[in-house]
């Protein structure tokens, strides 16, 4: 009989600006678990009431980190071994290794999404004061995984971290696309670096050798250069950065994205990009995905010149369809969308109705995702 994979959240944080409890809201067993799979009338209401009654929380002033949890416990299998054994048993020994504190299970994987904006939202984030609901602004594309590995750092993510209180001094490392502004802000990094105390030692930054060079040269940075599909450990992760259909001018860099795995669960974070390269598919092959981050720039449309070096909604269908057929995507994998274009998506309530029934998450600053 195969092992039953570990628990899995979709949790949620919405930002209300007056302080204090927090509330739960369950959703039916195993209901996110089958979201690739067709949804009976009764599922798709109760998704449906899930989110209605989230909406509703964030008018009640409770607290600005509310936790609601709208999902419950996966169900698909796993291989035997888990793909940490893998990568190490396939790809070799890793290239190099860096410890961070652990404060959580070993297998547990929290992803807090810390801007889901592609590069035409506004670069100032707006003050704490104001109240958001889901969606409504987006900053930078960033997402911080088990509160110290953050990947990517654009101009908003610190205002970001101050709405959703995460203290900066406890990233240990940061892994970089790409060097377009939306991604890379120097002096964001230089603040998070200097925010570490001396004990800690240096903020590590993983990038390609050549977007390196555009990282402050400090005492409190350590640049790690990053080898295509050349794996390396922090803490308890399995790190690869993998080639993306993606540019930057006047670069002579690899636009990356990155495979996360850890014991038992493996993810890819997929911003920036279009179709996945060909190498990189093949890579992936291998590999068993618990979820997939997408870069999803453009949402339905067509003919936006954006599409050659990012995806839109059927390029993303596709692509999962495929990894799917070809076992790369668990079952129960979910699939969550960031980096989306100011004027390319409806509002975060109308996208929500639109994509959740079909599987696909819609991705909001401040969004946490829990893998237990
Ligand atoms: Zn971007
Ligand atoms: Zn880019």
């Amino acid at each position: 009989m195969p092992e039953r994979s570990p628990p899995f959240f979709l949790a949620i944080f919405f930002s209300c600006e007056r302080l204090s409890v927090s509330c739960t809201v369950r959703c039916p067993r195993s209901f996110f678990c089958d979201l690739g799979a067709p949804k009976s009338a009764g599922d798709r209401a109760a998704l449906l009431e899930a989110i209605d009654q989230g909406m509703t929380d964030v008018e009640k002033p409770s607290g600005r980190r509310h936790f609601l949890k709208v999902a419950s416990v996966g169900s698909a299998s796993l291989a035997a071994g888990g793909p940490f054994e893998s990568a190490n048993a396939g790809e070799g020994k890793p290239q190099e290794e860096s410890k961070a504190p652990r404060s959580r299970r070993e297998k547990q994987v929290d992803l807090l999404f810390l801007g889901t904006g592609a590069a035409n939202w506004p670069r100032r984030y707006p003050p704490l004061q104001k109240k958001l609901s889901r969606g409504e602004v987006r900053g930078m594309s960033s997402m911080l995984v088990n509160e110290h590995l953050l990947v990517d750092c654009g101009p908003t993510v610190l205002d970001v971290m101050k709405r959703y209180d995460v203290n900066p001094a406890g990233v240990s490392d940061i892994l970089l696309t790409h060097t377009h502004s939306d991604h890379l802000h120097p002096s964001s990094i230089e603040a998070i670096a200097n925010a570490r105390d001396d004990g800690l030692g240096p903020l590590r930054f993983w990038g390609d050798p050549a977007a390196l060079t555009q990282v402050p040269d400090s005492d409190h940075i350590e640049k790690r250069p990053v080898g295509i599909e050349q794996p390396f450990t922090i803490d308890a992760f399995t790190v690869t950065g993998l080639a993306s259909n993606h540019y930057v001018e006047d670069s002579k860099e690899t636009c990356l994205i990155y495979l996360l795995e850890t014991a038992g669960r493996s993810l890819l974070y997929a911003t920036d990009t279009g179709w996945l390269p060909t190498h990189t598919s093949i890579y992936l092959r291998k590999k068993q995905l618990d979820a997939v981050v997408w870069d999803a720039t453009m949402g339905e449309g067509t003919g936006d010149p954006r599409i050659f070096g990012h995806n839109d909604l059927t390029m993303i269908r596709h692509m999962n369809q495929t990894l799917a057929s070809q076992k790369v995507l668990k079952p129960d994998a979910k699939i969550i969308l960031t980096h989306l274009a100011k004027n390319l998506h409806p509002v975060h309530e109308m996208l929500e109705k639109r994509l959740l029934p079909e599987g696909l998450i819609p991705a909001y600053d401040g969004m946490a995702v829990v893998f237990e």
